[in-house]
């Protein structure tokens, strides 16, 4: 009954749709929109995602349909055109200013006593956390985002409009209701607020950065400037970054009365704003809200290097005015800093599973924002270069994004003299082959396929909880396996038994001078855990491979579109290069990875053992005959009598041997049309290419009989 109601709805849409698809586009809209304003900026969603996914694909095959009706405000626009090598210059309608610090509590008090003075008592000040990203101003006119710009000097900054509309939480168009409340709804206003990289995406993407040899980000702030300023609008888009907005250019654009008002606006208009924000009435306020901020500081999933206060009253404010680089009404407390001086013992070399050499700071142990430092990643050689870090320096230790440690640079005075520069050593550390740096990397690499050091860290990783997750497999135990010979890729796992292990050797020796070994214990629970690994998911094997530029993510979106490691295999490079999400450089690495013979065995040896290498609804390619050959398919529209997806569908044509494209072109053999097809079919009806529905292509699927080409008379 359910399913039959929706059936009936869904119809009614399609009705609709057709009768009127502008308006059908316009309800869409509105609806994406308010419930991106509910995930994003009120954190409280309504529907599904899969719910919102689909009220997305609806609009966007609509608008595929009717290319005219596009609209750059469209959420489907999200991730706009290449931009072009340099970012315009913008002129800020009003010069962005920057702020006054005061780095200590002495400091804000004496701010505080300047405000007591201007007004002859204390006013009610506004007090927000201090964001440690970019800052950015967002112009819309008639409700519309029509500019994101940097701050660059302040009085002109970058257009980096494209990029920041792949940023989820920034609003395409204002909401309704605000419109109202300002001055002139048609006239431009401009908003502002902090673009940032929330502590887990940096760490994230700095260890993606680290394991493909390209520069890490020296903290969260560098990283959402840099992502903000990419050529590409689509990488942007898979940076991660969210905003917090707080500030309009020109008060006199809003009907509102101060600061506090202008935050409560922002978020009717559909911004993301900082929920800990507090009206100050008095002094000690203020003092308890710096502290809290303080105490927080740690638990927040983003960077903040201290407080805000404002003056909140907006004439209040003009009373006061600005001196040349920043307001008299507001200032910055400044946390203290989380730096420690160490001395720098050693710098070692850590060889990567991808054969990256990464050095690495030895430190002498010391605090840091409450946990002890010993190590910390240089990155590459050319970091330690610009830092000019040399063994026996003492050096100045932070915390990058509170989590991560970091060498900032050293105390020049106190070098000890004739400290030579540091250089990556010519030779892999671990197996002693050349290492070589390729053009455009800062990366040295090891390239030996026989490199202990990365055949170890390719070991882990296999079981390592994201992948395989051997639940007990740690670096000790492994790095003993592969000493006694017994591992030496990731198919002898399953070649490990329970008496061999019991028995295995640690290498340490107990009181009485006997060997100390794994033991039976530990031994049964290492069985099982190998065991439960077979059968984890085709995505998180294929991550646990280990295959250059494949992280968690793009694993699993070759897995959706190849679900098993035949299929995979079978796969051109170009075809992998189609998948949405998939770029040449990872189309190339992954297509390389399994055309190496010694990988093809590794994981035949791994299929031999047991271990599953497809999802449960893949069919391996080599079962089903291939009577699809040397077709090539482009799938428009929706299946809706089967209710598959575009790629699942693809999925099984290729099973049986036909290509998918993406796009028509004089080579395509057929195209499938499902509901609301788009310009793909009328540039097969314009090319005379057959065109197959829903009903034919099931037929296909089920029996594998390739269709008869027909002559479509051009017209
Ligand atoms: P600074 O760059 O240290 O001079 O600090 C000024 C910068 O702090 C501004 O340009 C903003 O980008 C940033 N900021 C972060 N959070 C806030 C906030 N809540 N209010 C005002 N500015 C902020």
């Amino acid at each position: 009954m359910a399913d039959e109601q929706q059936t009936l709805l869904d119809e009614c849409a399609l009705a609709r749709a057709a009768s009127d698809p502008e308006a059908r586009i316009e309800q869409l809209r509105r609806e994406i929109e308010h419930h991106s304003y509910l995930y994003y900026a009120k954190d409280a969603p309504e529907i599904s995602d899969g719910a919102f996914d689909s009220l997305m694909r609806e609009l966007r095959e609509l608008e595929d349909a009717h290319p005219d009706l596009v609209d750059p405000s469209s959420p489907t626009q999200r991730v706009g055109g290449y931009v072009g090598e340099q970012f315009a210059p913008v002129r800020h309608e009003r010069r962005m200013y920057s702020l006054d610090n005061a780095m200590d509590l002495g400091e804000l008090d004496a701010w505080l006593d300047r405000v007591k003075e201007a007004f002859g008592h204390m006013v009610p000040v506004v007090c927000e956390l201090k964001i440690d990203g970019s800052s950015i101003a967002l112009t819309y006119e008639d409700g519309r985002l029509v500019r994101a710009a940097t701050r660059g000097d302040g009085t002109t900054g970058e257009d980096v409009t494209a990029n920041m509309r792949t940023v989820r939480d920034v609003p395409l168009r204002l909401r309704e209701g605000a419109l109202a409340q300002l001055a002139d709804a048609a006239a431009p206003v401009e908003l502002r607020g902090e673009v940032y990289m929330p502590k887990v995406s940096f760490a994230m993407l700095n260890e993606a950065a680290e394991a493909n040899g390209r520069a890490a980000f020296a903290n969260p702030r560098n990283a959402a400037a840099g992502s903000l300023r990419q050529k590409d609008p689509a990488v942007t888009a898979r940076r991660d970054l969210s905003t917090f907005l707080y500030a309009v250019a020109d008060e006199r654009a809003l009907r509102a009365s101060g600061q506090w008002e202008l935050l409560q606006w922002l978020r009717e208009a559909g911004f993301h704003v900082n929920p800990d924000v507090e009206l100050c009435e008095t002094e000690e306020a203020v003092h308890a809200f710096c502290a809290r901020a303080l105490e927080r500081r740690e638990d927040l999933p983003y960077e903040i290097d201290g407080v805000v206060v404002k003056v909140s009253s907006f004439v209040q404010q003009e009373a006061m005015g600005y001196t040349a680089r920043a307001p008299r009404w507001a200032i910055a407390f400044k946390f203290p800093p989380e730096e420690k001086t160490t001395i720098l013992r050693d710098i070692t070399v850590q060889v990567g599973r991808t054969g990256v050499l990464t050095p690495v700071a030895e430190l002498d142990p010391v605090v840091v924002a409450g946990s002890t430092v010993a190590r910390a990643t240089l990155h590459n050689e050319d970091e330690v270069h610009r830092k000019d870090v040399r063994v026996g320096d003492t050096v100045i230790v932070r915390k990058a994004g509170d989590v991560i440690p970091e060498v900032l640079g050293p105390v020049l005075a106190l070098r000890p003299e004739g400290a030579p520069v540091w250089h990556m050593p010519e030779r892999c550390p671990s197996c002693d082959s050349p290492v070589i740096r390729e053009e455009g990397e800062v990366a040295y690499r090891c390239i030996s396929i026989d490199c202990p050091a990365q055949a170890l860290e390719r070991l882990l990783h296999w079981a390592s909880r994201g992948a395989l997750d051997i639940d007990g497999m740690g670096e000790e135990i492994v790095a003993r396996l592969v000493e006694s010979g017994r591992l030496a890729d990731v198919a002898d796992y399953y070649t490990l038994d329970e008496v061999e292990l019991s028995l295995l050797d640690m290498g340490r020796v107990n009181k009485d001078g006997e060997p100390i070994r794994l033991g039976q214990t530990v031994a049964k629970k290492l069985v099982a855990a190998i065991e439960a690994s077979r059968t984890r998911t085709f995505a998180r094997a294929l991550f646990g491979l280990g295959i250059r530029h494949v992280g968690k993510t793009t694993a699993e979106l070759l897995a959706a579109a190849y679900p098993s490691i035949g299929l995979l295999a079978a796969a051109s490079e170009e075809d992998l290069a189609a998948i949405e999400g998939i770029g040449p450089k990872i189309a190339h690495s992954v297509y390389l990875f399994l055309r190496t013979p010694d990988n093809a065995a590794v994981i035949e040896r791994l299929r031999a053992r047991g271990v599953r290498l497809e999802d449960d609804a893949a069919e391996p390619a080599e079962q089903l005959p291939q009577t699809l050959a040397g077709l090539t398919f482009v799938l428009t529209g929706s299946l809706v009598e089967s209710g598959m997806t575009r790629d699942e569908a693809g999925a099984a044509l290729k099973a049986r041997g036909a290509k998918v494209s993406g796009s028509v072109s004089k080579k395509t053999s057929f195209v499938v049309a499902g509901e609301a097809a788009g310009s793909k079919y009328d540039k097969a009806v314009s090319l005379g290419i057959s065109v197959l529905d829903e009903a034919a292509l099931l037929h296909i699927l089920e029996t594998g009989e390739a269709p008869a080409v027909q002559e479509t008379p051009v017209g």
